[in-house]
């Protein structure tokens, strides 16, 4: 007989805004985090009101996913003020779990709003299974991991520790240890610890040895003193050829990177990362790796992929010190609204220009695309037109396999 997997990871991934969290629960996503108004990390995403979170829970919770709320800021005096109903407010919306690295906002969580689940944000850097056992020991439900951790760690964590473990397998990396950082607080004055990294790391900078009088030629610099830039930005992270070991080293959630991601990114990656663990879960001893995962990943990736510090501790390799490889740039330009099969024609609202004579891709979940040319579209009245020039325009146009409502159209550049 073959094996069966007991315990199949859920996939957790950016819930962005409304429509992200929407979206990445229709391409197969188990749970989606989310920011709140206050406490949270990432004060330039569209962080959620109350109204928007009830939607956004009800919306999950129909779909049998989960909604995780981040309110991991470093807080000092004073930013815990109204913590409590905050942490209330949510639990009563139905929210799923709270994501905190603060242990005074813990202390207000579980005063305050008994019943919500805790997990352990990413920020605090749990490393090592005393840790887990520490903060299970003291009530949370959950521990997120830091990037900085190995597979052996995380299975001898698995071996030792009976709280729920969440492992990042997808997105961008900080160079600096689990987001303690303050290059953008200096550089833009924006704190990363309270939800406003410039990404000051990927910024481009020239890089010189010793300053010397009337001396200024930058490290790397050819004959004459043109140097390549150079960035402190690390390669993004994609543990997608490593589902099996995931799988097997029993963590309970596959966190996917990237609040301030298009739905586009988000589309794509939940996609793969679904039918890779799917494909895995359903028939372990016939398991294969697909490239077309892979290359759907290249489709919306911005950095090289690596595999962090999974297998390795990171050498220079695994940053993006000069010249990055080209990476295929494919645009978002459009989301089916609806389909009439019989005259296979597809209601779609424009997100970036694409026209007559233009081949694009669409998908869905499950791994479904198409290419096609665009050979006609017409506007919202009917006429024929070459372009859809105006943004969130609503054409149609002939499409030659059945699409559905929020499928995606893409366009390589
Ligand atoms: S500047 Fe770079 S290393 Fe620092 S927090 Fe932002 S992304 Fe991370």
């Amino acid at each position: 007989m073959g094996r069966v997997i007991t315990k199949k990871p859920e996939i957790l991934a950016p819930g962005g805004t409304l429509e992200k969290l929407k979206t990445a629960i229709y391409y197969g996503a188990d749970a989606c985090y989310i920011g709140g108004e206050a406490y949270g990390l990432r004060s330039r995403a569209g962080n959620f009101d109350y109204p928007e979170m009830r939607e956004a829970v009800a919306f999950a919770h129909a779909h049998h996913a989960k909604v995780y709320v981040a309110a991991n800021m470093v807080t000092h005096i004073g930013d815990e003020m109204g913590a409590g109903e905050f942490f209330r407010t949510i639990r009563d919306i139905g929210v799923d779990a709270v994501l905190i690295s603060d242990p005074a906002l813990m202390d207000i969580c579980m005063m305050d709003a008994p019943g919500l689940p805790i997990h352990l944000s990413t920020q605090a850097s749990a490393t090592n299974y005393q840790t887990l056992n520490f903060w299970a020991e003291e009530g949370l439900e959950r521990v997120v991991l830091a990037r900085e951790v190995g597979m052996e760690e995380i299975k001898e964590m698995r071996e030792k520790t009976s709280v729920q473990i969440e492992a990042f397998v997808h997105g961008a990396m900080c160079i600096s240890y689990s987001g303690r950082c303050v290059l953008s607080n200096h550089m833009a004055s924006r704190d990363a610890n309270r939800g406003g990294c410039a990404q000051s790391c990927r910024w481009k900078y020239d890089l010189f040895e010793q300053e010397l009088p009337g001396l200024k030629t930058p490290v790397g610099a050819d004959e004459e003193g043109i140097s390549e830039k150079f960035s402190m930005s690390a390669v993004d992270l994609a543990m997608i050829d490593n589902i099996p070991e995931l799988v097997e080293a029993g963590i309970d959630s596959l966190k996917i990177e990237g609040r301030m991601k298009s739905i586009h990114y988000v589309s794509t990656v939940a996609n793969v990362y679904r039918a890779a663990v799917d494909s895995y879960c359903a028939d372990p001893d016939h398991y294969e790796f697909k490239e077309e995962w892979l290359d759907e990943l290249w489709k919306v990736a911005q950095r090289e992929l690596a595999t962090g510090f999974y297998y390795e501790t990171p050498d220079e390799s695994m940053q993006l010190f000069g010249k990055r490889r080209k990476i295929p740039h494919y645009a978002f330009v459009g989301q089916v609204l609806s389909y009439d099969p019989e005259t296979q024609i597809a209601v779609i609202q424009q997100r970036n220009n694409f026209g007559v004579s233009d081949t694009v891709e669409f998908y869905g979940p499950g791994m479904r695309h198409f290419e096609q040319e665009i050979t006609s579209l017409k506007d919202e009245d009917g006429q024929e037109i070459d372009r859809a020039p105006h943004a969130m325009m609503i054409v149609t146009t002939k499409v030659k396999q059945a699409v559905q409502p929020l499928d995606m159209i893409r366009k390589r550049k």
